[in-house]
């Protein structure tokens, strides 16, 4: 197999191992003579994944008593309209801090008044927003944790007045999370946790029951708790890879082992950034900065080199590092199963661009 680095954004690089495993439950899964795409999903054998998945989701994230992990289709963006439905009477407050923050809040506007909080939109969300109050009237406080396209996260778990809701498509699983003070947290499989087609939702079953609407059943976060997210068929494939690599995580150590993992690559990267002379990154409050996409332009003087040096990088086995065609220059991925020879490489290829072009 080809070797190259891959810094796609979503769907994106999976451990070696859960792949592995995915290829074999294909092929026959659990010794039972079929594929796990063939078998029911009412068999035992499947039920027991169902059930180990959630409990390697509360084991991983520490989840407190009172809440549940479901895994639904629909991608994050359907989300988007699940959360005013189930949780949203007249008001909710959101924090516009990129475009699915964007894409979040528009859908709330289906259900009732939605209230920006703070938005760094004008400076084509290059921080995140500080010192901003929320309202002590909305139902919920949206956020979203990490901006996926501009690159920058919110690291720390905020304190809110009112139920707080996230949007951890991609930093999911990055660090340990304090899930005791969000009422919901949800997010696409496809950037940490697996691939495209199971949306995983953590909720606190007691800020559920609380909205006058009538909720159609397949929307209503309690259909899928009584049913144990087997009211339909549920994407059997998706949750196994998911599955699998939340095992890979847990093999590794868990969640602080993985933080540090993050802050050990990222730190890698960003700090070429800052140092090459031909680089320099979108973000400027190194707080601010993602730990999962890391962007970066050519500084002015070397703006006619970009063409190039995405050619250099491509040569030597780099996939994805494309900025986003809203922010433009390059964006690096490097998500859990990012490795860091892989984060190393591209380094090396700034290093040595820089050698042959620096003025
Ligand atoms: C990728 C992404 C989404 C969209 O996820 P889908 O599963 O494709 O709907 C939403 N929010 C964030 C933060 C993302 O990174």
């Amino acid at each position: 197999m080809k070797k190259v680095h891959n810094f796609n954004a979503g769907p994106c690089v999976l451990p070696k191992p859960a792949i592995n495993a995915a290829i074999e439950a294909l092929k026959d899964f659990k010794g039972s003579g079929m594929s796990v795409i063939e078998i029911s999903h009412r068999s035992k054998d499947w039920e027991a994944v169902m059930t180990e998945s959630e409990a390697l989701w509360k084991e991983l994230l520490n989840i407190p008593d009172g809440y549940r992990v479901l895994f639904l289709g629909g991608g994050a963006s359907t989300q988007f309209c699940y959360v005013p439905f189930n949780l949203m009477n007249k008001k909710a407050a959101y924090l516009e801090t990129g475009v699915w923050a964007n894409k979040a809040l528009k859908e709330a506007k289906y259900f009732g008044e939605v209230a920006i909080v703070a938005s760094s939109k004008e400076s084509v969300y290059n921080h995140i927003p500080k010192g901003f109050t929320i309202p002590t009237d909305a139902d919920y406080f949206h956020i979203t944790t990490n901006n996926t396209i501009y690159g920058t996260e919110i690291k720390e778990d905020m304190n809110s007045p009112i139920p707080l809701v996230a949007d951890m498509s991609s930093d999911i699983m990055s660090r340990p999370v304090d899930v005791s003070k969000y009422a919901l947290i949800y997010g696409g499989a496809q950037k940490n946790v697996g691939p495209a087609g199971v949306t995983f939702v953590i909720v606190k079953e007691s800020a559920l029951g609380k909205v006058e609407r009538p909720i159609p059943t397949m929307v209503d976060y309690r259909t899928h708790i009584k049913e144990g997210s087997m009211f339909n068929t549920p994407p059997v494939f998706s949750i196994l890879v998911m599955n699998e690599t939340l095992k890979w995580v847990k093999s590794l150590g868990g969640l602080k082992v993985m933080q540090k993992l993050n802050q050990e690559k990222a730190a890698i990267l960003y700090d070429e950034i800052d140092r090459n002379k031909m680089f320099k990154g979108t973000i400027v409050d190194k707080a601010d900065r993602s730990l999962m996409n890391i962007c970066f332009v050519m500084n002015d003087e070397y703006k006619d080199k970009e063409e190039e040096f995405m050619n250099v990088a491509k040569a030597n086995g780099m996939v994805g590092i494309k900025g986003h065609r809203s922010v433009g220059g390059f964006r690096a991925s490097t998500y859990n199963a990012c490795p860091k020879e892989s984060i190393q490489a591209l380094v090396d290829c700034m290093k040595e661009f820089e050698a042959k072009n620096a003025k």
